[in-house]
């Protein structure tokens, strides 16, 4: 699409707002010619207000819009209303031209859940935050209840927020293979066996420096989160000299979640689930993105769908009673049948916690030039929608929720659970609602100062080679972190 700004140069708003509704078209920053006939030239003018236009041309059919509104406060302020200004006409004009509405409507953003989140910490009801949803940002019905049902979950855990807690999240970035539609930093651990021992040494170091920098600047771990990767990648005894430096190091006096995520089923033993318990851990993930065999084969897992109720079964009989899992709706050579089976047979399971994902492919993934092999765009919402139906009926609450780019239907992944057995770290997590210090390959620390809105992230190298490497200043990045939380005496 050809895209021409007059008065501005806000190319990241426009740019979303065009992969929203037109999600197969590339910006093209040329003069439009005659012969072409999708483009969108877009216009701000401003007085004591500010007007947008924006005239579009998408298939013969050419719609002007404007919308104009009052320009207040601070630079920073106007310069935020601007943007919403030139966000909310593009998206009129393509809604117009189009005829379509997406299910998040103007929304683009990877956390569409901080608005209601916002407006019910301001003193709002849940029905004014629903209503702003919709009314503000054309949000569907469906989708504002589900974000605002998660938004009560994260505000319940906001107002309990103290400013001495941090959580941690600790990085194990081996698998044994490689899924195909693999977004996360894995290393396949065959290929990077001789890494996993030298790359532990390296992160209880690590370990050892954040614990002594949290308890100088006084603070303490709320949560502690042990994902990958597959973090039971490790073997037993590698998971118990790990959470054994987690007690001894960090201040986890007052911690009230412990998590490890098991992932896949051909990684979990008897031996490693006992390591677990015995260390304490409360909540794990057993992953298993879908119960058909066929499905399985064709994102690169070496396991059976009963492999997966094997595992299941063992974390039971070991005592875990808080288990998460995770399904992705519009997996390569799956349908809606496929995925119903795949859903009724998790629920019959009885889980503490399902997360229902979309499939999302990073740009240029192997899958993206597969297109054959996936499900529509369509097939895949209608097993979201079931997904929604069914798990709102057997009693399961929605109560996080975060999008992604290039996300099939452009939907959403949802956490549910039952009453009373949310994951506090997935909602911190989310809503960046507290700092979250990353230990280890492929995590980003966030410093959320509260007070002033902002957040610092800094991020760990991706992977096991990069991240030894870089050893020496990651530990001076955490040996900084007391003077980050104590500024005042340094
Ligand atoms: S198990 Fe998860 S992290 Fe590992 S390769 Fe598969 S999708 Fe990626």
């Amino acid at each position: 699409m050809k895209l021409v700004f007059k008065g501005h140069d806000e190319r990241y708003v426009v740019e979303q707002g065009m992969l929203n509704l037109f999600p197969g078209e590339k910006p093209v920053y040329e003069p439009i010619g005659p012969e072409d006939d999708t483009w969108a030239v877009v216009t701000l003018e401003e007085d004591t207000r500010c007007h947008v236009t924006v005239e579009l041309s998408w298939q013969g059919k050419a719609i002007p819009y404007t919308v104009s509104v009052p320009l207040e406060g601070n630079e920073f302020q106007r310069e935020g209303q601007r943007r919403r200004a030139i966000g909310r006409c593009f998206f009129l004009a393509a809604q117009a031209v189009t005829g379509r509405t997406p299910p998040w409507g103007m929304l683009t953003g990877v956390r569409p859940v901080k608005l209601p989140t916002r407006s019910l910490l301001a003193g709002a009801s849940p029905e004014q935050a629903r209503k702003e949803m919709e009314e503000l940002y054309y949000v569907s019905p469906r989708r504002a209840s589900l974000a605002v049902d998660c938004a009560q979950a994260s505000a319940a855990v906001d107002r309990d927020l103290r400013d001495d807690q941090v959580s941690v999240y600790i990085g194990i970035p081996f698998c044994p293979t490689r899924c195909a539609y693999c977004s996360f930093v894995s290393a396949d651990v065959g290929r990077t066996l001789k890494l996993v021992e030298p790359y532990l040494d390296a992160l209880l170091r690590e370990l050892a420096v954040t614990g002594e920098s949290l308890r100088r600047a006084g603070k303490t771990v709320h949560s502690l989160y042990v994902g990958g990767g597959t973090p039971t990648t490790l073997s037993a005894s590698q998971l118990t000299r790990l959470l054994e430096a987690v007690r001894r190091d960090l201040p986890v006096e007052g911690c009230v979640e412990y998590t490890v995520e098991a992932g896949r089923p051909d990684t979990i033993d008897r031996d490693k689930l006992m390591a677990l318990r015995e260390a304490g851990i409360g909540r794990i993930s057993i992953n298993p993105q879908t119960l058909e065999d066929e499905v399985l084969r064709a994102i690169g897992r070496r396991h059976s769908a009963q492999d997966i109720l094997d595992a299941y079964a063992l974390a039971r009989e070991v005592g875990f009673d808080s288990i998460n899992m995770d399904l992705i709706a519009g997996l390569p050579r799956d349908s809606f049948e496929g995925f119903c089976r795949s859903l009724n047979g998790v629920l019959a399971l009885e889980p503490e916690n399902v997360t229902v994902h979309t499939l999302a492919l990073k740009k240029g993934s192997g899958l993206m030039n597969r297109p054959e092999l996936l499900p529509s765009g369509e097939e895949t919402a209608r097993m979201v929608e079931y997904s929604l139906e069914l798990l709102g009926g057997k009693g399961y609450r929605p109560y996080y929720l975060y999008r992604q780019k290039y996300m099939s239907g452009s939907l959403e992944n949802v956490g549910w659970c039952l009453s009373g057995q949310e994951s506090i770290y997935n909602i911190i997590m989310m809503e960046e609602l507290q700092t979250v210090v990353s230990i280890g390959g492929g995590g980003v620390t966030k410093l959320v100062d509260r007070a002033a809105g902002t957040i610092v992230r800094q991020p760990n190298p991706k992977y096991p080679h990069d991240y030894l490497a870089a050893l020496d200043r990651v530990l001076a990045q955490k040996e900084e972190l007391a003077a980050h939380f104590l500024p005042d005496q340094n």
